[in-house]
């Protein structure tokens, strides 16, 4: 088992627009699998490449209690979206701060699998919202980013404070937009 190290706001590599992924080789199954350890230890339900520092368009998500219904994402897009519903978040990268955000209810997302294979898949609920969010990922965005503008001042709030309670020399002080 390979833990990686999760990248936590503000780093910078967060806000990365990842490349496609065009290698289906042994390279990409230990990515997938590194990734795929340290969600579990972390006991995320997603993984994208961008927290653990690899700017390519992967992800992994396990959203079934029994932690053993791994989904694998080489290049994912979502081709088809309907509804909206009210999803309660956390990000793994920003350790400790969940809040409330809109997402579509129900998705259609096409993507390759650990070989390269093409696949579709029809999502709703916390599947659907979990998907959307790791894809947000791979295009720099994170969920706070959808916060009505009251909230993400209450964010913003939020991490000053963390930063300055811990006194850390790798915790600066949220960005400034
Ligand atoms: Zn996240």
């Amino acid at each position: 088992m390979a833990l990686l190290d999760i990248r936590i706001f503000p780093d910078p590599i967060l806000r990365v627009r990842c490349e496609s992924y065009s290698e289906f080789d042994g390279a990409l199954q230990q990515l997938l699998d590194d990734m795929a350890d340290t969600m579990y230890h972390a006991e995320g339900i997603g993984l994208a490449a961008p927290q653990v520092g690899v700017v390519h368009r992967v992800a992994v998500i396990d959203v079934s209690k029994s932690r053993d219904e791994r989904i694998n994402l080489v290049n994912p897009k979502i081709v088809w979206s309907a509804g909206v519903t009210p999803s309660e978040e956390g990000c793994l990268s920003i350790p400790g701060y969940r809040d409330s955000i809109k997402r579509a209810q129900e998705i259609v997302l096409e993507a390759q699998n650990e070989c390269g294979k093409e696949f579709e898949l029809r999502a709703s609920g916390l599947l659907s919202v979990c998907i959307q969010h790791e894809l947000d990922h791979l295009d720099g965005v994170l969920f706070v980013d959808r916060l009505s503008r009251v909230k993400r001042e209450l964010f913003r709030r939020w991490i000053k404070k963390q930063a300055s309670s811990n006194r850390s020399e790798d915790l600066p002080l949220a960005e400034e937009d």
